[in-house]
């Protein structure tokens, strides 16, 4: 195929803005694609020409362009670059001045897709003495050839600043109505900037097939090859390959643990949600260990002890698992918040002093494919039972998360506090029988981050009330404790206790209670002995500078007397700080 032609399409789609429109755009240059051309269009259409996960890049800068273009049209670069200064957008100026170019060489032959593809992916694999020469001469000679339209796109594909403003979701589409808008019975009208279907349900048939092919190799290029050679078997065949990323699975999110039983179905597996970030970790039969993340971006080469780890701790002969990894803190060994660890993703060098530096420990939850079988129809405890089988676990290396089946409300508040203990995020709830949907949000797996968590408090004053209230005390200091054992206040509780005694914890019991610890009195204002620990509800834990631990609770209630705790007993500052952490990141 020749370039121009995709050349013409960058151009209607750079012309609209409309989903639909750019949709039908690219589903009508489709069906004119060559199977052979198919991957290459495909790249290149979003400006790329290897897969989204592939770690090589074209690296080619400015400067090396700014040379290129004086060598093609015998420019001079000083120009060249005023001209860039004046314009702002190299491809434009290349456009420019490939036009007012005079040598004879100029357009003496077509550019393929292929011709142009073959040299930037050349451009790339370049190593060594001699590189920015020969890159040099790759561009020059495609810019030789292009006319000047084309040579705006080649310049702005090879800086990797090609946007066609064309999302996941109308690329698919776009497939679809290629490939199969006569079996669905599509029509596109420009005026109405709108779609006909004949059959919705034959349409989302051929919509999920091209989107599970799409979730298990990441690629369209790929779907849409196959797509145009071989229909719908083409799609179902695609698989997953060891050492290509498959989208992950992600999570919904509830609020309550009602909520999320009911999503996910009870009993169900309840795991800590950690606070890292997520791998995948592939090995091929060779013994081959890549890690992505869960944007799908190689971090292989970042991450040699997380390779090390899977290599000598997960058995099988080829594997895709899905973990994440969590940095902790060398000397303590307590987890760390992911922005700890954030900078060894796109780390390039010292690589292996952060390695120590920023140590971090794989927690595996699934398993996508073991030893050539692809494992994601297969029901989640099933999964997880393999995991637990090939898995050697090694505290502060690699381990499985953190995993129990439970189906009572009272089970998943201890977990959720163990969870948050630990230094993690909240819970993951996941449905027992559940597949795992590549690249969908489903309900299989709920985060769960926040739990209105009660805190267990030491009443430390009090306050006499107004009017009906004046005889009793109805509005209560509340204080947690710091590392050192002092109480330190985080807000005032005036509601939750009833006026009635018959109705339950009663004002008239409290100031009951509270009377004989009375140690000062100043207006109504009353300092008590530190002994009574009582139950606070709120609605958020909040930055506060009025209290000395610099936190409050937003409308705090009383929920209960905890007399089984004595003061000591009472929640930590330290818990009601990681609450606080908790809350922010939901
Ligand atoms: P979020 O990023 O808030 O949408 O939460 C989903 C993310 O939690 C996943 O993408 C994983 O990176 C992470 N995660 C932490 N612990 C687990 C776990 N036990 N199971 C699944 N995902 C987990």
């Amino acid at each position: 195929m020749e370039y121009s032609k995709l050349v013409e399409v960058y151009e209607q789609l750079n012309k609209t803005t409309k989903r639909l429109e750019k949709t039908h755009i690219i589903s009508e240059f489709l069906r004119e694609v060559s199977a052979d051309d198919m991957e290459h269009v495909m790249l290149l259409l979003e400006g790329r020409v290897f897969s989204n996960y592939d770690a090589r890049e074209i690296g080619v800068a400015s400067r090396l362009m700014l040379k290129s273009l004086g060598v093609a049209t015998g420019i001079s670069v000083d120009k060249i670059e005023n001209e860039w200064k004046k314009q702002g957008d190299l491809g434009l100026v290349a456009e420019a001045i490939v036009k007012t170019k005079k040598q004879a060489t100029l357009h003496s032959t077509k550019l393929t897709v292929k011709k142009v593809f073959d040299n930037l992916r050349k451009l790339a694999e370049l190593k060594g003495e001699g590189t920015v020469e020969r890159k040099t001469q790759l561009i020059a000679e495609l810019l030789t050839s292009a006319k000047p339209i084309e040579s705006k796109y080649i310049v702005k594909t090879v800086l990797g600043e090609m946007r066609i403003g064309v999302g996941e979701g109308a690329m698919r589409d776009a497939i679809v109505w290629a490939f199969f808008g006569n079996k669905i019975g599509i029509k596109y009208t420009r005026e109405m900037n709108d779609i006909e279907v004949e059959d919705r349900e034959i349409y989302n048939k051929y919509a999920d097939a091209v989107q599970h092919a799409y979730d298990v190799t990441n690629e369209f290029a790929l779907v849409a090859k196959a797509a145009k050679s071989k229909g719908l078997e083409g799609l179902g065949n695609i698989g997953m390959k060891v050492g290509i990323p498959i989208q992950v699975m992600l999570a919904l999110k509830c609020d309550t643990i009602e909520e999320a039983f009911e999503t996910v179905g009870k009993p169900a597996a309840i795991e800590f949600k950690y606070d890292g970030f997520r791998i995948q970790g592939h090995k091929d039969e060779k013994g081959n260990i890549r890690l992505f993340t869960r944007r799908l971006e190689d971090v292989t080469a970042q991450f040699p002890d997380v390779v090390e780890f899977i290599k000598k701790n997960v058995r099988g002969k080829s594997f895709i698992i899905d973990s994440e990894a969590v940095g902790y803190n060398k000397k303590t060994g307590k987890y760390l918040p992911f922005q700890n660890i954030s900078q060894r993703i796109k780390r390039k060098y010292d690589i292996d002093k952060m390695s120590q530096d920023f140590p971090v420990e794989v927690n595996v939850f699934d398993i996508i494919n073991y030893e050539g079988k692809s494992m994601i129809n297969e029901e989640f405890e099933k999964r997880r039972k393999l995991l637990e089988k090939i898995i050697k676990q090694e505290p502060k290396k690699i381990v499985l998360s953190k995993s129990k089946i439970v189906s009572d409300k009272k089970d998943v508040e201890k977990l959720f506090k163990d969870a948050i203990n630990a230094g993690n995020e909240g819970l993951m709830f996941k449905s027992l029988n559940a597949p795992y949907k590549p690249g969908a949000r489903v309900g299989y797996m709920i985060k769960f981050k926040q739990i209105m968590e009660t805190l267990d408090l030491v009443i430390t004053g009090a306050e006499w009330g107004e009017g009906k209230r004046a005889k009793w005390m109805s509005s209560y200091r509340i204080a947690c404790i710091d590392e050192s054992g002092n109480f330190v206040e985080i807000g005032k509780a005036s509601t939750g206790l009833k006026e009635k005694e018959e109705e339950g914890l009663s004002f008239m019991e409290m100031t009951k209670i509270l009377k004989p610890l009375i140690i000062s009195e100043k207006g109504k204002e009353v300092k008590v002995k530190p002994k009574i620990v009582i139950e606070v509800g709120y609605d958020e834990i909040q930055k506060s500078p009025t209290y000395e631990g610099g936190f409050a609770l937003r409308f705090p209630r009383v929920q209960g007397l905890r007399q089984d705790k004595g003061p000591h007993e009472a929640s930590t500052l330290d818990y009601v700080k990681k609450l606080y952490a908790g809350q922010k990141k939901s």
